[in-house]
């Protein structure tokens, strides 16, 4: 049995990078057409070739999406965008559309297919079917309980690899089929460009008095009855670990650098103790910790182990830490910061680096442009310098309290 491999998402090279750089095995990205998120900045060509390159540097992998599913006249682009991709050296493609993975695997040899979610693989004689089609791999559809996955996984040794969701935001609709953004806004999840209604916030209307609402109150902050909650199984990987899935999917490609490399760094450290048989409770509690500094939903197991709480239990966001800066470079003991979020001289906000989390005193703060002094950084995307005596490297990023944006 091969080791099992870490997912992560990417919607631009930013967090593309920060993936790799907080854990990936591999990461998943869109082209400009046929991803399933076409409100992500995804990547074009010349991006998307260095990404590539970038990752098969440090011996990573590159899932390519193509999830859409076809029409007629999508079919030759589609086919055009897998070679493309392909040339570019892309390791694999993530396509739902069963006539599109017969048709890729027949014009377009040469790079590993894995069926989407969207397929709703939910047993192995359709796993098998696909993989007569040329799919190596599929992603199962979230409506499996964990038994029946490992049941699956068993059976399906030796034919196709399994890959599994493991953390992220949920659709209340069956893997993801959803007509809700399409008939209310015109915006087909379908095609990629969902406008999340699910997560809005509805009253009750009685037909004879259309212009009186009634408020469904669920919380003190609203309702959002049709939102379901967010997917955590990082309690449960030891498990999963031992279970025959060859990879562990994190959702997330509109998500910023902050969200993936805290997500991705707690999965891999609990991964990796799984591995060398040094993980305890201790560190699953840590690791778990991490994921509720994030903005999420209300955590649930999804269906692993039957049904899910109940959508409309998740009512808006929540998070304990915010994206400060990014670690453009370090000279000495100098940082170089891109302030993402406002931060003041004497506050104390957190390095995340790959080897874990560390203190990051502000004591002074210098404007890079002027080598002024400031009490507080609040331009996005200004370039400052802050004194640090720690280890620190390009790439890292600083995260502080939430200051700027409400719990919702
Ligand atoms: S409206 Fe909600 S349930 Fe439907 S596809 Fe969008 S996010 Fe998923």
């Amino acid at each position: 049995m091969t080791e099992p491999t870490l997912l992560l998402p990417a919607g631009n090279i930013d967090t593309f990078k920060t993936a790799l750089r907080f854990g990936a095995d591999a990461v998943y990205c869109g082209m400009n057409q046929f991803s399933l998120r076409a409100q992500a900045d995804n990547f074009d060509d010349r991006l998307l070739g260095d990404a590539i390159e970038m990752a098969h540097g440090l011996k990573k992998t590159v899932h390519i999406t193509l999830n859409i599913f076809a029409r007629n006249a999508d079919r030759q682009n589609m086919l055009r965008a897998a070679s493309r991709a392909r040339d570019l050296g892309a390791n694999a493609l993530i396509v739902s559309d069963l006539g599109m993975i017969a048709e890729i695997a027949r014009q377009v040899p040469g790079i590993d297919i894995h069926v989407s979610t969207q397929a709703n693989i939910t047993n192995a004689t359709t796993a098998r079917i696909y993989h007569d089609l040329g799919a190596v791999r599929f992603v199962a559809a979230r409506e499996l309980s964990l038994s029946e996955l490992e049941e699956m996984t068993r059976e399906l040794e030796d034919v196709i690899e399994v890959e599994t969701f493991i953390h992220g935001a949920e659709c209340m609709s069956y893997s993801g089929r959803c007509m809700l953004s399409a008939a209310m806004v015109g915006r087909s999840a379908n095609r990629g460009d969902c406008a999340q209604p699910c997560r809005w916030s509805y009253a009750l209307v009685e037909r004879k008095r259309p212009e009186e609402q009634w408020e469904i109150v669920e919380t003190p902050k609203g309702n959002a009855i049709l939102s379901a909650h967010d997917l955590c199984m990082i309690e449960h990987m030891p498990r999963l670990m031992k279970s025959g899935i060859a990879c562990f999917k994190v959702e997330g490609r509109m998500k910023n650098e902050l969200y993936v490399a805290t997500v991705g760094l707690a999965y891999r450290r609990v991964m990796d103790a799984c591995k060398n048989g040094t993980v305890t409770d201790d560190l699953i509690r840590e690791c778990r910790a991490e994921t509720d500094k994030v903005s999420h939903r209300a955590y649930d197991t999804g269906f692993y182990f039957g049904h899910p709480a109940e959508p409309g239990m998740a009512a808006g966001t929540q998070q304990s830490a915010e994206f400060v800066a990014r670690v453009l470079e370090v000279s000495g003991k100098v940082a170089l910061l891109e302030m993402r979020n406002r931060f003041f001289v004497g506050d104390h906000l957190e390095a995340i680096t790959p080897e874990g989390i560390r203190p990051f005193p502000v004591e002074d703060i210098r404007l890079d442009a002027t080598g002024e002094h400031v009490d507080v950084v609040n331009v996005p995307l200004c370039r400052v310098q802050v004194p640090y005596t720690g280890t620190l490297a390009a790439g890292d990023l600083i995260r502080g309290p939430v200051r700027n944006r409400a719990n919702t």
